[in-house]
């Protein structure tokens, strides 16, 4: 039984002692494993996992390992449980937390940061100076502590955000990915209402990045990308224009969409020598270009156009500065619907399936959602 010294249980809301979870073998090898159930800390809950979402980063950390690092190298055969786009319900609380209760539904940031370095004294705890030194309380779940394929995971309260009754439980496993978008947005400055913004990349976060820039008011709004099936849910999203860089020069067409200067902001969520040159040239003059994607080699850039031109660069990673917090408010005031993106779901005990479904893009798959709840009902509904 779980009954761990100092942590408060509900007999409404029984935890097992053992759990069903994930762990990652070899490189490309899960294996469904039984776990104890984790015991959460002071500031700290155990939240009973109903639904996670798969992200590009899983699969590359499932492949290759990189950007997930566990007692300071690689994941594999490490007893480790990836996964860190979840949601759930608050199952048990640690030590003194009064701040939430057993039974609230909530969506999960990844990082909690350890709280006294100087980047987390200023809300960029996604930037933690002791990054993955667990001792010091630093957790990314799903990248240095333990993730969300799993029934349990355990969550500082700082990384909680409340899920409306109205929000269902796929689309707040998508909170995280708004949570970046709007992290991005908040390092370019945050007042985007009447900015023009281009987004590059219909990506989860490229198209929840037009969905947020949106319902902060930018004018227009831009959406760049090679698949229009993407560009197409772009503008459901609230692009105003989306450009297929197959079909037109996406930098003459953003300076014709914004009288012959360039656009204000730039999101670039592609990751490519081609389009992060794209986004340097489409910016105007003083604007300023937010990298949200990791380029796998080194990219040659046109660096003098951007001194001359005085134009930022933000790198920025994952979602810091509570942003997953405010793209939550404004979801739960329906500003946008994110589930546009959320394609199919499966059972966790399918994940490898799952897992495919993401990599392959099998049927137009963008996100995959595996839930540890009416599994039957909606796996059905995937095939
Ligand atoms: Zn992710
Ligand atoms: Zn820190």
């Amino acid at each position: 039984m779980y009954a761990p010294a100092g942590v408060r249980l509900s007999a409404d809301l029984p935890v097992p002692a053992q759990m069903k979870a994930w762990v990652l073998g070899n490189p490309d090898e899960l294996f469904l494993r039984d776990k104890p159930v984790p015991v959460p800390g002071r500031a700290e809950v155990l939240v009973r996992i109903d639904a996670v979402a798969i992200c590009a980063t899983d699969l590359e950390v499932i492949h290759g390992g990189s950007p997930a690092s566990i007692q300071g190298g690689l994941p594999f055969n490490k007893n480790f449980t990836p996964g860190h786009e979840y949601m759930g319900t608050v199952a048990a609380l640690g030590p003194e937390v009064d701040e939430f209760g057993i039974g609230e539904r909530v969506s999960v940031e990844i990082h909690a940061g350890c709280g006294q370095c100087k980047r987390c004294r200023q809300g960029m705890y996604t930037s933690c100076l002791n990054y993955g030194n667990a001792a010091k309380g630093h957790r990314a779940n799903g990248f240095t502590t333990d993730g969300g394929f799993a029934e349990y995971a355990i969550n500082h309260i700082n990384t909680l955000a409340r899920v409306p009754a109205t929000m269902g439980d796929a689309e707040a496993t998508l909170v995280v990915t708004a949570g970046t978008s709007m992290y991005g947005l908040t390092e370019l400055g945050g007042l985007v209402a009447g900015e023009s913004v281009v987004v590059i990349g219909p990506g989860p976060i490229g198209l929840l990045a037009v969905a947020v820039a949106k319902a902060l008011g930018a004018s227009p709004v831009i959406l760049t990308g090679t698949r229009n099936k993407r560009l197409a849910i772009g503008r459901e999203l609230g692009a105003d224009r989306v450009i297929n860089i197959a079909d037109e020069n996406a930098v003459d067409v953003v300076k014709q969409l914004t009288g012959g200067i360039g656009a204000d902001y730039v999101v670039e969520c592609a990751g490519t020598e081609a389009t992060v040159n794209q986004a340097i040239h489409m910016t105007n003059r003083g604007g300023k270009i937010c990298l949200a994607a990791f380029p796998h080699a080194p990219v040659t850039i046109d660096l003098a156009h951007l001194v001359k031109n005085n134009i930022y660069v933000y790198g920025i990673r994952g979602e810091g500065r509570s942003a997953t917090r405010r793209a939550m408010a404004l979801m739960a005031e329906k500003r946008f619907d994110a589930t546009k993106i959320h394609t199919h779901t499966f059972a966790l005990a399918d994940l490898p399936t799952a897992l495919r479904y993401a990599r392959e893009r099998v049927d137009d798959a963008i996100k995959v959602v595996v839930t540890n709840r009416q599994a039957g009902i909606a796996s059905a509904a995937a095939e």
